[in-house]
C-alpha cells in the first residue's frame, strides 16, 4: 500500500467510526427520550403493584409509606417530597386513607401538586364507600375498598384511564395490560366466591385487629368484626378489648386473625382472654415485602383466601 491510499484507507476508515457512532448517539438519544417511563408517585404498596401492573415498562414508581407500614398515617421523607415534586402523576387510595394528619394533603402542598390541573388521581373513583359506624367517626368513609376484589378492578381502569390521560401516545400499551390484569383480578374474585363455600355459614366471622374487612365482608359473605374499627392509634383501648371479647363470647367465634401492618399486642391480649387461637395472618394495609408471600396485589389476596379459609374450616 503506497503512502497515499494509506492514508485514504485510514481516512475512509475513521469517517465510518465517526459517522456510526455519531449515528448511534444520535438513534441512542431519540430511543431513551421515546422511551423514557413516566416518573409516578404511588401512596402505599398496593396501589403501587396496581399502578405497575397497568403502567408495565411505561411507569417508573415512586411509593411512599414503605411495604408492611401503616399508610392511615405517615411521615414524609425529603426525597419523597422531591420524587413527588418531579412525578407527573401521582396516585392515591382516597376515601380517607391518606387522612391521618392530613399528610398527603400537605404533601400535594409542598409538592405544587394542588388544583384541578394537577395530575393527581384518586383511584378508588367512582366505588361505592362504605361508612364507619363507631361513634365519633360515624359517616367517615371506609377505605379498604380494595379488598373487594371488584373494587381492585376498578382501581386497575381508573389507573388506566389516568396513565392514558397524562400519556395518550401509549394508550395501546396501557389498554392491553389492563386487559391482561383485569382479566387476571376477574379470575381471582370468581376463586374467591367459589372456594369460600367451604366455609359454614355460622362460621362466617372475621375477628381483626382493625375493621378492614367492610367491603371484603360484603363481596364474600362475611360478618368483620374489630378491637378498633380505623387505624388511628396501633393498640386498642381497654373498652375496646372488652367489646371484643364479649362479642366473641357471644357469637361462639373460633378463630381470630392478625394483619400483617398491625402491632400485634392487641390481638394477643384478646387471644389470651378469650383462649381463642390467632390462625394467621392477613394482608391489609399492605403487600408482602418483596420476595415474600403475597409481595403483589393478587398474591396478598389469594393468600388471605387461603388463610381465611383454613382458619375457619376447622
Ligand atoms: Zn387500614
Amino acid at each position: 500500500m503506497n503512502k497515499k491510499l494509506k492514508l485514504l484507507f485510514f481516512s475512509l476508515i475513521s469517517l465510518i467510526t465517526l459517522t456510526g457512532c455519531a449515528d448511534s448517539q444520535l438513534g441512542s438519544s431519540t430511543t431513551s427520550a421515546e422511551e423514557e417511563p413516566l416518573q409516578v408517585v404511588t401512596t402505599y404498596s398496593i396501589i403501587y403493584d396496581i399502578v405497575k401492573n397497568v403502567g408495565g415498562e411505561r411507569v417508573e414508581i415512586h411509593s411512599l409509606a414503605p411495604v408492611g407500614s401503616n399508610p392511615h398515617e405517615y411521615e414524609p421523607l425529603p426525597l419523597d417530597v422531591q420524587k413527588t415534586t418531579d412525578a407527573e402523576i401521582v396516585f392515591y387510595n382516597g376515601l380517607n386513607l391518606e387522612a391521618g394528619n392530613s399528610w398527603f394533603e400537605k404533601l400535594m402542598q409542598t409538592a405544587g401538586k394542588t388544583g384541578t390541573e394537577a395530575p393527581v388521581f384518586r383511584l378508588s373513583e367512582g366505588v361505592e364507600p362504605m361508612f364507619l359506624t363507631t361513634e365519633g367517626n360515624e359517616g367517615e368513609e371506609d377505605p379498604h375498598a380494595w379488598l373487594d376484589v371488584r373494587n381492585g378492578i376498578q382501581y386497575a381502569e381508573n389507573a388506566r384511564d389516568a396513565l392514558i390521560k397524562v400519556d395518550p401516545e401509549h394508550a395501546k400499551v396501557y389498554e392491553e395490560n389492563a386487559e391482561a390484569y383485569i382479566a387476571e383480578l376477574e379470575t381471582l374474585h370468581a376463586a374467591a366466591l367459589e372456594r369460600f363455600k367451604e366455609i359454614p355459614e355460622k362460621k362466617r366471622i372475621l375477628v381483626t385487629s382493625e375493621g378492614a374487612f367492610k367491603y371484603f365482608s360484603e363481596a364474600y359473605g362475611f360478618q368483620a368484626e374489630y378491637i378498633w374499627e380505623i387505624n388511628q392509634e396501633n393498640q386498642g383501648t381497654p373498652n375496646q378489648i372488652t367489646r371484643i371479647v364479649d362479642i366473641i363470647e357471644d357469637e361462639n367465634i373460633e378463630a381470630l386473625f392478625l394483619e400483617t401492618s398491625i402491632d400485634p399486642r392487641s390481638m394477643e391480649t384478646v387471644a389470651r382472654e378469650t383462649g381463642i387461637q390467632i390462625k394467621g395472618e392477613v394482608f391489609t394495609d399492605s403487600l408482602g415485602k418483596p420476595g415474600e408471600e403475597g409481595e403483589s396485589y393478587i398474591e396478598m389476596m389469594e393468600w388471605n383466601i387461603e388463610t381465611i379459609l383454613e382458619g375457619l374450616s376447622d
